[in-house]
């Protein structure tokens, strides 16, 4: 804790520490913008694109547009991009509803699941409508002991049951585990295929989406959904979700959310589908904004002792900064000081609460401008022992920084 008095310098320390890092993900987003724009240019993105329609939403073309982009963007056949579905966990429930069928085998290979997919899998056979209730075979194979994807056994369950479909989570959700790079996913995919061709690969895509130059598809992901109030909804998408993928497949998910027969073709554009196209195109920078926020946070942590993950300079895939924290009275503090740099609600105190979806009490800071948007600046961390806080977002890195700065000037003070 020796430079922990004078914050000037520690800004210095951080600044040039991360310096690098900063660059390397100033060139990814270059490159994702290009992206991004040559597919709102080729599918030639107009004004038109923008009207908001009403009823069943037949030839709705402010739908039809925005699923066309996100289509070339994630090198997919098909994509469903929409406002009625209601978060990441839905997306991720159409798919696995939409695919899966009774004593058909489903096999998480990077661990135990996001906290709200639990209730959808069904794990403890508690809860009814649940893919487990249907009668969905489910495994889970744990990570090795160091934190990665376990191959040998991943080849070996996989060759033998043959799952209908692997779930493979890109992002670290809320564990102490790193998260698993587009190269990773690509080699764990061609493992699945090799020993079971026909297994479906499907991956958990939240809060991964512009982080590296590749997204699933091409690393050989039939599969993939995320929500739209994270990194692809750019900050400005005020609610909704996609899956994109497989042509056959991502039909077998729209069944889901509107039925079977109905498809695709319906589903008026309610909200102001600007917002959609703005945040897609924004999406880029966004991220890079968010990432150099995880990259600042993670730097001057570590300077003051604290154990950051990923550490500073480490490639990432999402926008995930873990930072352990070890005590619950430090966990208040710096969701509280988090809270008052917000733009939104800075005058709330943020306190430890149950949440659907998660079994243990959370805090949660974060004033943001969409209700509980994670690509806005954020954290949130169970309370419990060893007290880890997961810090996401920022639509600005000047936030970003001026926050974090709060944060560590608070935290020292009330040492
Ligand atoms: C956010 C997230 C989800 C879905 O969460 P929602 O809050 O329902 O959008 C699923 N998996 C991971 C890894 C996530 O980060």
């Amino acid at each position: 804790m020796h430079v922990a008095n004078d914050l000037t310098k520690l800004i210095k320390a951080t600044e040039e520490k991360i310096a690098p890092t900063i660059k390397a993900i100033n060139r990814i987003a270059l490159f994702n913008q290009a992206k991004v724009l040559e597919a709102f240019q080729k599918n030639k993105i107009n004004q038109g694109n923008f009207q908001t329609s009403t009823g069943y939403g037949y030839d709705d073309i402010a739908r039809e547009g925005i699923e066309k982009v996100y289509t070339a963007v994630f090198k997919a056949e098909k994509a469903l991009v929409r406002s009625q579905i209601v978060s990441g966990t839905h997306a991720i429930s159409c798919c696995l509803f939409g695919l899966l069928r009774p004593s058909d085998w489903v096999i998480s290979i990077t661990g135990s699941p996001y906290d709200t997919l639990q209730p959808v899998i069904g794990h403890q056979n508690t809860f009814s409508g649940s893919l487990m209730d249907l009668g969905v075979l489910y495994d889970e194979i744990p990570l090795d002991s160091n934190l990665h994807p376990n191959k040998p056994e991943i080849a070996q369950r996989v060759r033998k049951l043959k799952p209908k479909m692997v779930l493979i989570q890109r992002s670290r959700g809320y564990q102490w585990r790193p998260s698993i790079s587009i190269d990773e996913i690509q080699e764990m995919i061609s493992l699945v295929k090799t020993v079971s061709p026909d297994t479906i690969c499907f991956v958990d895509n939240c809060y991964g989406e512009f982080v590296e130059t590749r997204e699933p598809i091409e690393a050989g992901a039939d599969l993939i959904a995320g929500s739209l109030i994270k990194n692809p909804g750019g900050g400005i998408a005020p609610t909704g979700g996609y899956i994109v993928g497989k042509e056959n497949l991502v039909e077998l998910a729209t069944t889901r959310l509107t039925a079977p027969g109905i498809n695709d073709k319906v589903g008026a554009s309610l909200i102001d589908p600007r917002l959609l196209y703005q945040g897609f195109f924004m999406a880029p920078h966004i991220v890079k904004e968010a990432l150099i926020t995880a990259v600042y946070a993670s730097a001057m942590f570590e300077l003051l002792g604290y154990t950051t993950d990923p550490s500073p300079n480490m490639v990432r895939t999402d926008i995930i900064q873990a930072i352990k924290l070890d005590s619950q009275q430090k966990m208040t503090t710096v969701c509280k000081a988090l809270q008052e740099t917000s733009p939104v609600d800075s005058f709330i105190t943020p306190e430890a609460s149950e949440m659907a979806g998660y079994d243990k009490q959370v805090i949660m800071a974060g004033g943001t401008f969409v209700q509980g948007s994670s690509i806005e600046l954020s954290a949130d961390g169970p309370m419990t022992s060893p007290y880890i806080l997961y810090l996401q977002g920022s639509l600005s890195s000047e936030h970003g920084k001026l926050a974090i700065n709060h944060v560590i000037n608070t935290l020292i003070n009330s040492n």
